[in-house]
């Protein structure tokens, strides 16, 4: 596909083998306008960067070289993976975000986007559960890409999972067992930062991430029946 290149200087020197790359991370920007964030990823000074980012209008521009490790996704997990940047590609989406004005993709945005990871898919034998948002691997200090980002259709490119709707079969189950076998669900299928069994004020934080991604029209932070059948669903299927 058609690229341009402007490239960070905000990446690790040494080469890594194409074995390394199993993931996709997608994120937005979270600034005011492009300008800002093409500045912001090349600054040296902010020690962030991104392999590419993709305009409103669906430009595609290169910051880091593939075979280098860019410097998106901090600390972070996923599964028995820490710190996902030597093991992804990070992809970022110019959109203002939940502090300066949350706003839908473009189109254009998302065509360009599936443009680029059905290469990606090609190059590097990428499975569709490996594509990533900035959230899930970072739940507690991450929002990104959000519930406006369409996950759904982007799940028949094979880009990320998906849930079919189906009846839960377990019912009258008590809030704590709810709450217990739901996050033993996201643990199956990937999340971290949080204890299987015990409890702790930061959970909601993981709910909330994990409705932002597949319910998108109802993120509260609480589990209810269809929060958990979803995870139960993708749990099943992942595990
Ligand atoms: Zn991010």
């Amino acid at each position: 596909m058609k690229k341009t290149f402007n490239f960070s200087p905000n990446f690790s020197k040494k080469n890594r083998p194409k074995s390394f790359i199993k993931f996709v991370i997608i994120h937005y920007t979270g600034m005011q306008s492009e300008i800002a964030s093409v500045n912001r990823l090349k600054n040296k000074k902010s020690k962030v960067s991104c392999h590419y980012l993709i305009s409103r209008k669906g430009k595609v521009i290169q910051m880091v070289p593939e075979n280098k490790i860019a410097w998106h996704a901090g600390k972070s997990k996923w599964r028995s993976y820490k710190n996902l940047n030597r093991n992804s590609i990070g992809i970022e989406l110019v959109n203002k975000g939940h502090v300066y004005g949350y706003e839908s993709f473009s189109k254009a945005q998302i065509q360009s986007l599936v443009v680029l990871c059905k290469e990606l898919i090609k190059k590097y034998n990428i499975s569709a559960s490996n594509f990533l948002g900035h959230s899930d691997i970072a739940p507690l200090r991450k929002l990104d890409p959000g519930e406006k980002f369409p996950w759904k259709k982007l799940s028949k490119y094979k880009i990320g999972v998906w849930y079919k709707n189906k009846d839960y079969k377990v019912k009258d189950l008590k809030k704590e067992e709810l709450r217990n076998l739901f996050f033993k669900n996201t643990h199956i299928i990937g999340y971290r930062y949080f204890q299987i069994l015990k409890r702790s004020n930061q959970d909601s934080k993981v709910i909330r991430v994990f409705q932002q991604r597949y319910l998108p029209k109802k993120v509260n932070g609480k589990i209810d029946k269809k929060t958990l059948e979803i995870s139960a669903f993708l749990a099943n299927k992942l595990a």
